[in-house]
């Protein structure tokens, strides 16, 4: 039989899920070292009485960087619980706005896809025009 270009009409929900479970112990894996980065860093700036202030500020930039990572990953996270309970419900992968399914190729290029390519593209458009308004108006 001749290969055909395997555009699944079923991803399988159980590959989906394998993915985004992968996916989501990485992201808690990251949570996990970035936390005790940060303990570490913040045991040791208590710990030092005598700190010169480039010390400091190096170490309040590391402290930032590492917390700002720490959230990205932390919202990662939640994307990825909300992702597998509608995964469970049934409802991942269904366009918010026409119900239809997405794509699974879309999915598993943006797993937290909310819509499908052409819902998106409309929304997209009327997101722009809005932004367009509020800044004639602000003028
Ligand atoms: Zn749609």
């Amino acid at each position: 039989m001749a290969k055909t270009l395997i555009e699944p009409a079923s991803t399988s929900t159980d590959e989906l899920r394998a993915m985004l479970l992968e996916w989501r112990s990485v992201i808690q894996q990251e949570i996990h070292e970035l936390l005790a980065q940060h303990r570490e860093h913040y045991t040791a700036t208590h710990n030092d009485s005598v700190l010169d202030l480039e010390d400091m500020s190096l170490r309040d930039s590391t402290a930032e960087q590492q917390l700002s990572l720490l959230e990205a990953r932390n919202r990662t996270r939640l994307m990825l619980d909300t992702a597998l309970r509608r995964l469970d419900d049934g409802e991942y992968g269904l366009c918010e706005d026409c119900g239809d399914k997405i794509g699974a190729g879309r999915l598993r290029a943006l797993p937290f896809a909310k819509r499908c390519l052409s819902c998106q593209h409309q929304a997209e458009v009327l997101e722009k025009i809005a932004r367009q308004e509020v800044r004639r108006d602000d003028m």
